[in-house]
């Protein structure tokens, strides 16, 4: 069980060529009410020490800061998990993935506040957004041999 959110991210990842430099991890877990799947980002930012300072004036100084390694991890909402049917919950759970990579692409993460509720206030879910999740999840069913499915009716 625990697994196949791996299996079905891998696959998503087929239509995030830009994301494959990032480990990205997705599994079930609790999320609020409302969410059915968020995202969160680990950054480890990597302090330089100026070597040469140290030895040749005894101060540690630290210099440059760059940023060594981005981890995501996509939180899937348990009660996608209760969806019996594992044809529906897959595509249920794709589709949500598929939202949130979008987030990591444009880096919404790094910009905006990392609470996904606040986030929706900051109007990234815009009409451009949802069209190009549902895009992107065409192309992935396209890639698993499967009939595209038609534009549904957006609620913003
Ligand atoms: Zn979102």
């Amino acid at each position: 069980m625990a697994d196949e959110c791996s299996e079905w991210l891998s696959e998503c990842m087929k239509v995030f060529p830009k994301l494959k430099k990032y480990v990205i991890t997705a599994g079930y877990s609790r999320a609020p009410q409302k969410v059915l799947a968020q995202v969160k980002v680990r950054i480890t930012r990597f302090k330089d020490i100026d070597v040469e300072a140290l030895l040749l004036r005894g101060e540690s100084k630290t210099k440059v800061t760059r940023k060594l390694d981005e981890c995501y991890q996509i939180e899937i909402s348990n009660r996608l998990r209760e969806i019996e049917n594992v044809e529906i919950r897959k595509q249920v759970v794709q589709h949500s993935m598929i939202h949130e990579l979008l987030h990591i692409e444009r880096k919404d993460l790094e910009t905006l506040d990392k609470n996904h509720r606040r986030r929706r206030q900051k109007k990234i879910h815009v009409k451009e957004f949802e069209e190009e999740v549902f895009q992107r999840y065409n192309q992935l069913r396209e890639l698993s041999g499967l009939p595209a499915i038609q534009k549904r009716k957006t609620s913003t």
